[in-house]
């Protein structure tokens, strides 16, 4: 029996917590994600990727896809913004923490909160448990928060707040970014620490149960703007450094901006893109990026197989006009 088993065990017993779904009266048990082996999910074959013109898409806001029954992940539509933007949620006993909330406000077009009340309704149907909402984000850039209003109204959650003072507060950070934070979702472990260098409040978070590790915006398939150098390569080494302590089965994060063929990124603005790669990467890439700084000296554009670093690159260079 392992450390987390015990600690489950010792939580049922003491509070008593078991559930009686009373639609179905079925009892079910605390959920157990102590299992030694890493819980198993799937991507899809192609996610929604916009459409040549953006006023017949059909395509829903957002694509919700069970990676497994307590894991989703959720794309942004193109059509309604280029950033096609993924997000989080991950269910722990009881909790439910929704991880960056997209790049567009506008409850009309992008009706976020329907659509993660009703993947959090079906799941506490299913499972005998009502669960509190933590909304939490990646990094404070406005492609990754813009439907964050939607939520300050909603009952039974926890925003954590969009300024660097309310993330660390919450995480509780304080030895920001090398520390690692052990945040238990409900029997579920996650291991939270600092990844600046994109942004300087970005995290990064590992999660035990099924071994992913996700990167959000400091590392993934497309243009990796950094604006703080030596935080970015400080962060991928660390990230390194926890990937040989933990098994990973795969990185997983926030964009896909590139193509399938290597070093090839589609333009800034792209709103249709039927040749991408998939958004998960793989531990060699995340050793590509490690090898990268070695190589970028100072600002500018350098291209890898699955990734672009852009280097102190001044945004309107990299904006549509
Ligand atoms: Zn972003």
């Amino acid at each position: 029996m392992n450390k987390v088993r015990q600690v489950a065990g010792i939580m049922a017993v003491t509070a008593g917590l078991f559930a009686v779904d009373q639609a179905t009266s079925i009892t079910s048990a605390e959920l157990d994600f102590s299992s030694p082996e890493a819980a198993t999910g799937t991507f899809p074959g192609v996610w929604i990727h916009g459409s040549k013109s953006a006023m017949d898409n059909t395509d829903p806001a957002v694509q919700v896809h069970a990676y497994n029954e307590h894991t989703f992940i959720l794309r942004e539509n193109k059509a309604i913004n280029y950033e096609g933007a993924f997000m989080y949620l991950l269910f722990g006993n009881h909790t439910a923490l929704l991880i960056d909330q997209g790049s567009t406000s506008s409850p009309a077009l992008f009706p976020l909160r329907k659509i993660v009340d009703g993947v959090i309704s079906e799941w506490e149907a299913k499972h005998g448990q009502s669960v509190e909402l933590v909304v939490a984000n990646s990094h404070l850039h406005g492609d990754h928060y813009a439907a964050w209003n939607q939520f300050v109204d909603r009952p039974n959650t926890i925003m954590v707040g969009l300024t660097h003072e309310e993330v660390m507060d919450y995480w509780g950070f304080t030895n920001y970014p090398e520390q690692r934070i052990e945040y238990n979702l409900g029997g579920r472990t996650l291991i939270v620490t600092g990844s600046p260098g994109h942004q300087g409040s970005e995290l990064s978070m590992y999660d035990t149960w099924t071994d992913l590790l996700y990167t959000g915006d400091m590392f993934y398939r497309g243009r990796l703007y950094l604006d703080d150098w030596e935080a970015w390569a400080a962060s991928i080494k660390r990230l390194r450094q926890l990937a040989d302590e933990y098994p990973v089965t795969h990185l997983v994060n926030n964009h896909i901006e590139m193509t399938n063929p290597p070093k090839l990124d589609y333009p800034v603005g792209t709103t249709w893109q039927p040749d991408e790669p998939p958004m998960q990467m793989t531990l060699s890439m995340l050793d590509e990026a490690v090898k990268a700084i070695d190589e970028v000296s100072g600002p500018g554009i350098y291209k890898y197989d699955d990734f672009l670093i852009y280097n102190e690159i001044p945004w309107s260079y990299t904006t549509d006009p």
